[in-house]
C-alpha cells in the first residue's frame, strides 16, 4: 500500500490530509498560512510539517507515492503558478519547489478545479464521467470534468464561470474588473448587494429591512418564513443561477452539477429553485443534468489534491 498527502493552500490556513491509495482519509491537521513577505514562507512551513508528520510516524519516504495541492489562483498542468493575489505570490513552478522543498514529486491545481476532482472522486459527483461542479460562497467557483478529466485550461482558468457574464448592462465592476459576471448574483455577498437593492425600491412587505448587517442566511431564512420581499430576491437569484448553470451545461453537458460552498447550505430548496429556471435556459438535449449537493465540506480541497497526485504518481 503506497500513501500521499493533499494540500488544500487557502488565504489563512493550509489544509493537510494524509491519505492512503484506495482514497482514505487517515488523518488531517492544518497549519496558519503565512502571507508575509510575498508568501515566501508558505511553502517551507507546509514542506515542514509534512516532514514532521512523517517523521514522528515513522513512515518510509518509499511509502510516498506524492504529494497534490490546490492553490487559491490560476496553475497550469506543469506547476506554473500565474499569480495569487492573496498570497502576494507572483509567477513560478510550485510543482519544481516544493518536490525541491521535500523530496516527493508534487501535483498542482487550481483550487476551485481541485476541490471538483475531489467531490468527483469521492463526493456529490461519484460515479459519473461529465460533471460540473459550482461553488457558490464569497465569490463564486468552478470546476468541469469531463469524460473523467479535470479541466485545467491553457492557462489555469478553465471553469472560471464565477466570471461568465450575465448581465452587460451592469454598471457596478466585479473583482476582476468586468462588468455583469456570474459571482456579483450568485455569491453570498452578489445575494446580499441584490436584496439591499431591491429593497431600497420595493413596495413588498419585508422583514429584511430592519436586519443590520444583512447576511446571504438572513435572506434564505426570511423567503422560509414566507416573506414576500425575501422571496421575490431569490427569485431574481435563482434566474441567475439557472441562467449561469443552464449556459454552462449546454457546453458540457453533464451527468451531475454539484453545488458547494457557504450559500449552498441554504439546501434543498436552493436546488428547487434553481431548478425551473435552469430549465428556461439550458439547450434540452442537456436538460437532464441531476443537480446535487456537495458532500465533503471543506475536505474536498484535499480530496481532490491527493487525486491529482494519485493519478500523477500512483
Ligand atoms: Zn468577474
Amino acid at each position: 500500500m503506497k500513501y500521499g498527502f493533499g494540500i488544500d493552500l487557502g488565504g489563512t490556513t493550509v489544509k493537510i490530509a494524509y491519505f492512503d491509495e484506495t482514497g482514505t482519509m487517515l488523518d488531517k491537521w492544518e497549519i496558519p498560512t503565512n502571507t508575509a513577505q510575498g508568501g515566501q514562507q508558505i511553502l517551507p512551513d507546509i514542506a515542514a510539517s509534512i516532514r514532521q508528520y512523517i517523521t514522528s510516524h515513522g513512515i518510509a519516504d518509499s511509502d510516498i507515492l506524492g504529494l497534490g495541492i490546490g492553490v487559491p489562483g490560476p496553475v497550469n498542468a506543469k506547476g506554473m503558478v500565474n499569480k495569487c493575489v492573496n498570497l502576494g505570490w507572483g509567477v513560478f513552478n510550485i510543482s519544481e519547489t516544493l518536490s525541491g522543498l521535500t523530496g516527493f514529486p508534487v501535483k498542482a491545481g487550481n483550487d476551485a478545479n481541485v476541490a471538483a476532482l475531489g467531490e468527483f472522486w469521492k463526493g456529490g459527483g461519484q460515479g459519473c464521467d461529465n460533471m460540473v461542479f459550482v461553488t457558490l460562497g464569497t465569490g463564486v467557483g468552478g470546476g468541469i470534468v469531463v469524460e473523467g478529466n479535470l479541466l485545467h485550461g491553457a492557462h489555469g482558468s478553465g471553469a472560471e464561470i464565477g466570471h461568465l457574464v450575465l448581465n452587460p448592462k451592469e454598471t457596478v465592476p466585479c473583482n476582476c474588473g468586468k462588468f455583469g459576471c456570474a459571482e456579483q448574483y450568485c455569491s453570498a455577498t452578489g445575494i446580499v448587494r441584490l436584496a439591499r437593492e431591491f429593497l431600497k425600491t420595493t413596495s413588498l412587505p419585508s422583514t429584511l429591512g430592519q436586519v443590520e448587517n444583512l447576511t446571504c442566511k438572513d435572506v434564505f431564512d426570511a423567503a422560509k418564513a414566507g416573506d414576500p420581499a425575501a422571496v421575490a430576491i431569490l427569485e431574481q437569484v435563482y434566474d441567475y443561477m439557472g441562467m449561469l448553470l443552464g449556459n454552462v451545461c449546454s457546453t458540457v453537458n453533464p451527468e451531475v452539477v454539484v453545488i458547494g460552498g457557504g450559500v449552498s447550505k441554504a439546501g434543498e430548496v436552493l436546488l428547487e429553485g434553481i431548478a425551473p429556471y435552469f430549465q428556461k435556459y439550458v439547450f434540452h438535449a442537456a436538460s437532464g443534468a441531476r443537480f446535487a449537493l456537495a458532500s465533503l465540506g471543506n475536505d474536498a480541497g484535499a480530496y481532490g489534491a491527493f487525486k491529482l497526485a494519485l493519478d500523477a504518481f500512483g
